[in-house]
């Protein structure tokens, strides 16, 4: 078979703007910032480099993307894309927020210890490799489109939209982490994250170890033997959740975000027991497990329920709103 001319030129016309178009148009490698309205733009300080101006919706793909794995259900994708949404809405100086506190001219860093996590495309593409990411950014992508504008209110408020990796079983209440009642940040039971690999942990401390890590001196308490009242670790009193507020080690107290935050434990919901010459301690979640968690979240998608019911489950008494109408109540 001869192939007229006039067929190869339609042809290779047809594969030189077909093919960026599909690209754009279904693989959605342009993220979800149409141009046709005008849009939000976030200050990001992107730890190590400085501030970068983003589309707010753009830069939603990188937080859900960097926060959660993007193979996780679409309705957890979307409850993850909303919360992130708040989350920053909150800070925005836009929307009477505070901004980034250790960089004034940011709204929000890349750093999860003081905000949310995000990854840019090109990280992405080298974390996922080349082909997966075109389909695993679509994911993301979708997510954050299909929720475009939405945030939740309280009492005509943006929320503060905490959420965490993995509860570990039940959530737990704003003021038994950073003694503050936020009455939508309540303890409910979540046992749908026991698929996450962040689970539960057990690890071996030495005796050099805790005391250096804690400034205290296992010496005076040789606990170490076992005698009862005379242990190197007391667990003074924990929390609704099962979580340790406080705690007696080497005859020093310590709150349980303290022993979290100095013996780098994945959650202060753990256990001890005496193992050789030292301590071995078992903790179960990941995170500070206040808001939304974000296995439960997956676990409850696959149960079929939507990403409304996921959030105002770990929102109590939310409402999700148009951010478009929230400025409108604000005029
Ligand atoms: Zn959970």
């Amino acid at each position: 078979m001869r192939l007229s001319l006039s067929t190869v030129l339609w042809f290779c016309l047809a594969v030189v703007i077909g093919v960026p178009v599909a690209l754009v148009l279904w693989l959605g490698v342009v993220g979800p910032g149409r141009p046709a309205e005008p849009q939000d733009t976030v200050t990001v300080w992107v730890e190590g480099q400085g501030p970068l101006t983003l589309a707010l919706e753009d830069y939603l793909v990188g937080v859900v993307a960097a926060e959660v794995p993007a193979l996780f259900e679409p309705e957890a994708l979307k409850a993850q894309a909303v919360a992130a949404r708040t989350y920053t809405v909150r800070v925005m100086r836009k929307y009477g927020g505070m901004g980034c506190a250790e960089h004034p001219e940011a709204d929000i860093s890349t750093d999860p210890r003081r905000g949310q996590a995000w990854a840019s495309s090109s990280e992405l593409r080298r974390k996922w490799g080349f082909w997966p990411y075109f389909r695993l950014w679509r994911r993301v992508t979708r997510a954050v489109e299909e929720t475009r504008g939405e945030i939740l209110t309280y009492d005509g408020q943006p929320i503060a939209a905490v959420y965490s990796s993995t509860c570990g079983g039940r959530t737990e209440n704003s003021e038994d982490v950073w003694g503050t009642y936020v009455p939508y940040l309540r303890s409910v039971p979540c046992s749908w994250d026991r698929e996450s690999p962040r689970y539960s942990e057990t690890r071996l401390f030495t005796r050099a170890e805790l005391e250096q890590r804690l400034g205290v001196s296992l010496e005076a308490v040789p606990a170490l033997a076992g005698k009862a009242g005379r242990e190197p670790m007391v667990i003074l009193e924990t929390g609704v959740s099962g979580r340790v507020r406080e705690a007696m080690v080497g005859g020093k107290r310590f709150s349980g975000v303290e022993l979290r935050t100095k013996l780098d434990l994945r959650s202060t919901r753990f256990t001890w027991r005496q193992r050789g010459s030292g301590v071995e301690i078992t903790t179960i979640g990941n995170g500070h497990g206040v808001g939304l968690c974000q296995y439960g979240a997956n676990g409850l998608a696959k149960l079929g329920r939507s990403y409304r019911e996921i959030l105002s489950y770990y929102y109590p008494g939310t409402v999700l709103q148009k951010l478009d109408d929230f400025q409108r109540s604000q005029e």
